[in-house]
C-alpha cells in the first residue's frame, strides 16, 4: 500500500474531460481560478474513504457530480471560491455511498399490497394481525380473486407456532390466500388455493419443492420452491390496465428509492423490474439512487439478440450482470440445497435444487459467450458447486477474461469452493442484514454450519471481493444493520453464531461500498471517496469506528448525497 503523507492535499493529476474538464492535467498546486472553483467543499469532518491510497482525511471538494480533491480542511477551504458552498460537518463521519449488490426493489409491493411483516426492522406479529389485514383486504376483492400478503416471516411471529391453512380460512372461504414468506421461496395458502389447485394430501412432492404435511400427513398450507407453481397458476388476480401497471411500477420505484437514500444507500443492483418505469421515474427527476439493471427473460433475450451487454448504459442506470438465475432453494426458509441433510429433520432433507447441471451448462455458456456478466443464486454448497462447475466449463469452452461470475447469496461455502472462486475471480453477494435480523433462523442450521456460512472472513482473506447484498424483501436493506452483523455476528436476541467470520468496521464498509462497484464492473467510478469518482456519500450522526458495535445500526443517517446533490436529509 502506497502511503499518502497525512494532511497532504491529495489532488487528481488529470480530471476526465467533463463536468470540470477545465482543471484539466495539473500539478498538484491548488487552483482557485474564478469559475474553475469547486461546487462544494466539506470539511471538519471524519472522512472514511475507502481509498486505500488516503483511508482517512478530513475534507473534501466536489465539482459537477464529481469529487475533485480530497485533504486537510485547510488545503479544501484553501481551493473553495466565491460561490463555493462550505459544509462544515462539524466532525460527524462521512463515508461513500452504500452500495447493495442484491436488491428486489420491490417498490409497488411496499406502495400497494398487503404487508403482514415489517419489511425494514426486527418486528414481531400476530398471527390474528395478519389474518386480520388480509381480511379487509379480501372485503374489497371480489370472489375467486386471490387474496395476498408479503413480507411475512416466520420467526417473527409472537404466536411462536406455524401458520398454517386453517388460519387462512379465516380470511376467507371465498377467495385463494396466500402469504407470501419475505425470503420469497416459501408461501402459505388457504384450504380453497390448495382444493382448487387440486392438491391433495396424497399428491406428491414435484421435482424441487414440497406441500408440506403434519403429523398425521394432512397438509399445513406451507408450500415450498417449485411446488408453489401449480397452485399459483389457478384463480385470477386484479387486474390492471397497461397504463395503471406503469402507473403503479412508476409510483413504486420513486417510493423504493427514497426509501433507500433514506438508509444512506445510493447504489443499488436491481434483480429486474419495469426498465421502462426506472426510465420515466429518472425522467421526472425522482431517480434518487443509482441503478445496476439485472434481467431475466425476455429482457435478457433481447439483450443476447441485440448485442448488449453488461456495462451498456449510464451512471444512473446501467445493465449489469443476469438476474439471479436460481440454483437452489432458500437459507432463511431452511429450503437451501446442501451436501448434508438438515440437522434434525426427519426424513432426512438436504433442500431443493431447482435445475439440472445440464440445463445450468447450458444457459451459463449462452450468457457467458454474450459478453453477459453471470448471475447465480446459488445458497448451499451443492448449489455453488454446480454453478462453479458450469462457469469453469463455459470458461474452457470459450475463455474470457475479467468476467467476474457473481453468485448472489453464496451461503454456505467450504475450502474447495473458495478456492475455485479465486481461480474464476467470482464475485459473492452475501447476505447482509440477515447476522442481526435472522439469527433467530440459525438454530436450524447449527453452529457448525454457521461457522462456514455468509463467510466474509473466509472469502476476504482469501483475496474474494465479498460484496453486500440484502436480497430485500428477504432481507432488510438497512447497510447499517449490514455493517453491525458483519463486525458483531450477533443477532437482535443477542445470540451469536459464527464468530470466526467477523469482519472489522473498516473491511465491513468496504464490503458495502467499493466491492459493491467492483461487483458491477463500476470500481472506476464509485464505492470509495477519490477525486474523479461519483460525489456519492453519506453523512452519519456518529463514527462507526467508535460507537458500541452493538449500536452501529443506531447511528443516524443525517444526510445522503448523490452525484453532488443532497437527496435525503434526516
Ligand atoms: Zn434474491
Amino acid at each position: 500500500m502506497k502511503q499518502q503523507p497525512q494532511n497532504r492535499r491529495y489532488f487528481i493529476g488529470s480530471l476526465a474531460a467533463g463536468a470540470a474538464g477545465a482543471i484539466g492535467t495539473q500539478s498538484n498546486r491548488p487552483t482557485t481560478t474564478a469559475g474553475l472553483e469547486p461546487d462544494l467543499v466539506v470539511f471538519n469532518a471524519k472522512v472514511y474513504t475507502v481509498d486505500s491510497r488516503n483511508p482517512k482525511t478530513e475534507a473534501f471538494a466536489v465539482k459537477g457530480d464529481r469529487f475533485i480533491a480530497v485533504g486537510s480542511t485547510s488545503d479544501m477551504k484553501a481551493i473553495a471560491g466565491k460561490s463555493t458552498q462550505m459544509y462544515d460537518a462539524k466532525q460527524m463521519a462521512i463515508v461513500p455511498g452504500f452500495i447493495d449488490s442484491h436488491n428486489h426493489a420491490p417498490g409497488s409491493t411496499l406502495l400497494y399490497e398487503v404487508l403482514v411483516g415489517n419489511p425494514y426492522e426486527v418486528e414481531f406479529v400476530t398471527i390474528s394481525s395478519v389474518i386480520e389485514k388480509l381480511r379487509t383486504r379480501a372485503k374489497e376483492t371480489p370472489p375467486g380473486i386471490w387474496v395476498e400478503g408479503y413480507f411475512f416471516d416466520d420467526t417473527k411471529v409472537k404466536d411462536k407456532r406455524e401458520l398454517d391453512a386453517s388460519d387462512l380460512d379465516e380470511v376467507s372461504m371465498d377467495h385463494p390466500v396466500v402469504v407470501r414468506h419475505r425470503g420469497g421461496h416459501t408461501s402459505y395458502y388457504n384450504h380453497k388455493a390448495l382444493e382448487t389447485a387440486g392438491i391433495t394430501k396424497n399428491t406428491p412432492n414435484p421435482p424441487g419443492g414440497t406441500y408440506d404435511r403434519n403429523r398425521a400427513g394432512d397438509l399445513t398450507g406451507r408450500v415450498t420452491d417449485l411446488a408453489r407453481n401449480a397452485i399459483d397458476r389457478i384463480g385470477n388476480r386484479r387486474t390492471f390496465t397497461a397504463d395503471q401497471r406503469e402507473q403503479r411500477d412508476r409510483d413504486g420505484l420513486a417510493f423504493i428509492s427514497k426509501q433507500f437514500v433514506r438508509y444512506g444507500l445510493t447504489s443499488v443492483h436491481h434483480e429486474g423490474g419495469n426498465l421502462r418505469a426506472l426510465q420515466d421515474v429518472r425522467a421526472r427527476g425522482e431517480l434518487l439512487h443509482r441503478v445496476s439493471f439485472e434481467v431475466s427473460g425476455n429482457a435478457l433475450e433481447s439483450m443476447i439478440a441485440s448485442g448488449i451487454a453488461s456495462g451498456f448504459g449510464d451512471e444512473w442506470i446501467r445493465f449489469g450482470a443476469t438476474s439471479e438465475h436460481t440454483v437452489d432453494g432458500s437459507f432463511s426458509e431452511r429450503t437451501m440445497g446442501l451436501s448434508k441433510p438438515y440437522p434434525g429433520i426427519q426424513p432426512p432433507y438436504q433442500g431443493n435444487i431447482t435445475t439440472t447441471q445440464d440445463d445450468l451448462n447450458a444457459w451459463v455458456e449462452r450468457v457467458h459467450r454474450a459478453g453477459i456478466q453471470i448471475n447465480c443464486h446459488a445458497n448451499g454448497d451443492v448449489a455453488i458447486d454446480m454453478m462453479l462447475t458450469a462457469v469453469e466449463r463455459a470458461q474452457k469452452l470459450f475463455p474470457r477474461a475479467d468476467a467476474r461470475p457473481k453468485i448472489t447469496h453464496c451461503t454456505l461455502i467450504n475450502d474447495d469452493l473458495i478456492r475455485r472462486m479465486k481461480v474464476l475471480n467470482a464475485v459473492p453477494a452475501l447476505f447482509t442484514s440477515y447476522a442481526y435480523y435472522n439469527t433467530d433462523k440459525f438454530v436450524f442450521y447449527g453452529e457448525e454450519l454457521m461457522r462456514r456460512s455468509m463467510a466474509f472472513r473466509s472469502l476476504l482473506d482469501a483475496g474474494i471481493q465479498a460484496s453486500a447484498g440484502s436480497d430485500f424483501s428477504p432481507g432488510p436493506f438497512a447497510p447499517l444493520m449490514g455493517i453491525q452483523g458483519m463486525v458483531t455476528r450477533t443477532g437482535w436476541d443477542g445470540k451469536t453464531w459464527g464468530a470466526n467470520q467477523r469482519v472489522s468496521v473498516d473491511e465491513a464498509l468496504q464490503i458495502n461500498t467499493l466491492n459493491g462497484a467492483y461487483a458491477s464492473f463500476e470500481e472506476n467510478i464509485k464505492g470509495s471517496i477519490t477525486p474523479r469518482k461519483l460525489a456519492d456519500f453519506v453523512v452519519l450522526s456518529d463514527d462507526l469506528h467508535t460507537v458500541d458495535k452493538e449500536k452501529i445500526k443506531d447511528i443516524k443517517i443525517v444526510r445522503t448525497v448523490v452525484g453532488g446533490n443532497t437527496v435525503y436529509q434526516g
